[in-house]
C-alpha cells in the first residue's frame, strides 16, 4: 500500500535528521541531545530528550524508532520500551519494515530473500 511506504518514508526522514543531531552532539562531546520525534506525520515538530547511548540503542535495529509518548501508530508499530519521555517503536507492518530497512543510513543490510 502506497500509504504505509509514505509514511516510511517520512520517519526514515526524521531518523536522518537524528543521525546528524547525533554526530554533532558527539563532536560537542554531549551526553544528551534533543533528537526529533520520529513518527509518521510530516508536520510533527516535537523534540525528544535523550542521551546518545539511548539514542544508539534504538539506532542498532533499523525496525525501531524513537517517538513521544502517543505518537505511535498502531496499525504499523507496537511499542517495545517506554522511557517515560520518549517510547522506543518496532515496525511490524511489512511494507513499512521493507522501506525503513531498505533506507536504514547506516546500511544493516537486511536479510531478505
Ligand atoms: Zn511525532
Amino acid at each position: 500500500m502506497q500509504d504505509h511506504e509514505k509514511r516510511a518514508r517520512t520517519e526514515a526522514l526524521f531518523r536522518d535528521v537524528n543521525e546528524r543531531i547525533a554526530e554533532s552532539a558527539e563532536r560537542f562531546d554531549a551526553d544528551e541531545t534533543e533528537f526529533v520525534c520520529e513518527c509518521a506525520d510530516p508536520n510533527c515538530t516535537h523534540r525528544v530528550a535523550a542521551s546518545l547511548a539511548e539514542y544508539e540503542d534504538v539506532r542498532g535495529d533499523p525496525t525501531t524508532f524513537l517517538v513521544v509518548p502517543g505518537h505511535e501508530e498502531s496499525d504499523i508499530e507496537r511499542v517495545v520500551s517506554d522511557r517515560g519521555r520518549f517510547r522506543i517503536v518496532e515496525k511490524f507492518q511489512a511494507v513499512v519494515r521493507r522501506t525503513v530497512v531498505r533506507l536504514d543510513p547506516r546500511g544493516q543490510a537486511p536479510s531478505e530473500s
